[in-house]
């Protein structure tokens, strides 16, 4: 379940709302044509603001019925509540997901692994709204527990504060923890909410399967333009079949002896190049204690405002000549300077 082939990743596209049972239809059989895996339309849409469209509710559930019956696609929707992933199943949906405004949510996911108990059908958890790792896998582990399954993992982006380009801010670095934790947990990329917009989607969907993802989530239109609910982002099944066209469609590893030959080459070079940089970051801590000791016996503050910005200045210009972007220098030079601080400070208070 949830896994991909040797040419395509496993494939869930949709509108992102149930319109009208003719809406539907037409995008199903659109999209079957294009031998998609999972049909996905939502029917109780969670909105941000009141007033804008929450979707058709249960009256929806038997225009799925019929997608499934004439397209013989499997299909999926959003549940937020026991009572709605209890409809869904009464309506024969296949495959259940839980969105991010629910993920953060431990009594309501609570309360749809209590409903599913013991149920073997299989749901697929979006990341919280907010970048908290515990809480996505606090989500999964309760369905885990209730014996649901089987379960998958949807990376939708994060909601964030500042203007990006996304909507939602990817920051991968969250999914690929959450691999590193739960390796056999399929792991999808939802490059609509990420995007927030049409001219981004290859590129997300791209750099997720380059990072050996399972799957896409992707929503479909036959009228974006026209959509209830996230036109911006909403694609033609035209449109989409032209994304998946331009996929590259890499696998996750291969036999072939010359290629891990010299991939054992690369991988030896920065092993040592790591190793390095350990040195070197040692050597830094050392450096930083020394001076830690000093300013104690001047009483002169651990951090010196002037000096940091001063630091982060130069490395940007250095940086850029080596082709080293800002935000991965401050990133980098940040959590090495926050460590100084704590060298310091520990020096200081156990001389
Ligand atoms: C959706 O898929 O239409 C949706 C509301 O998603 P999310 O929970 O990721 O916002
Ligand atoms: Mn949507």
């Amino acid at each position: 379940m949830f896994t991909k082939s040797a040419s395509r990743p496993y494939l869930i596209a949709g509108p992102c709302s149930a319109e009208t049972e003719e809406q539907v239809l037409d995008i199903a059989h659109s999209l079957a044509s294009q031998g998609i895996d999972l049909f996905r339309a939502g029917i109780w849409k969670p909105r941000t603001r009141p007033g804008a469209f929450e979707g058709n509710g249960a009256a929806a559930l038997p225009w799925l019925r019929r997608v499934k019956a004439e397209t013989g696609l499997r299909t999926t929707i959003e549940v937020a509540t026991g009572q709605q992933a209890y409809e869904a199943l009464k309506f024969g949906v296949d495959v259940l997901w839980i969105g991010a405004r629910t993920t953060v949510n431990p009594f309501s996911v609570q309360e749809i692994a209590d409903a599913l108990r013991g149920v073997e059908v299989p749901v697929l958890v979006k990341n919280p709204v907010n970048p908290d790792l515990e809480l996505w896998i606090g989500a999964i582990e309760r369905l885990q527990n209730a014996g649901v399954g089987p379960i998958g993992a949807i990376h939708r982006g994060f909601s964030a504060y500042a203007k990006t380009k996304f909507r939602n801010a990817p920051w991968w670095e969250i999914p690929i923890e959450l691999r590193r934790r739960m390796p056999e947990l399929p792991l999808l990329c939802d490059n609509s909410h990420i995007c927030g917009n049409r001219d981004d989607l290859l590129e997300v969907a791209q750099q997720a399967l380059d990072l050996n993802y399972d799957g896409l989530m992707t929503e479909v239109h036959n009228r974006p333009d026209e959509a209830w609910s996230d036109a911006k982002q909403q694609i033609t099944p035209f449109a989409y079949g032209e994304l998946l066209r331009q996929l590259v469609v890499p696998q996750a590893s291969t036999d072939n002896p010359e290629f891990l030959e010299n991939l054992e080459h690369l991988r030896h070079k920065i092993d040592e190049i790591d190793l390095e940089m350990l040195n070197l970051l040692a050597r830094r801590m050392r450096c930083a204690q020394e001076i830690g000791r000093y300013k104690q016996r001047n009483n002169i503050a651990i951090l010196q405002t002037g000096r940091w910005s001063q630091i982060l200045e130069k490395s940007f210009a250095e940086g850029r000549k080596r082709g080293l972007s800002d935000e991965f220098v401050e990133k980098f030079l940040s959590a090495v300077h926050q460590e100084s601080i704590a060298q310091q400070t520990a020096v200081v208070h156990c001389a």
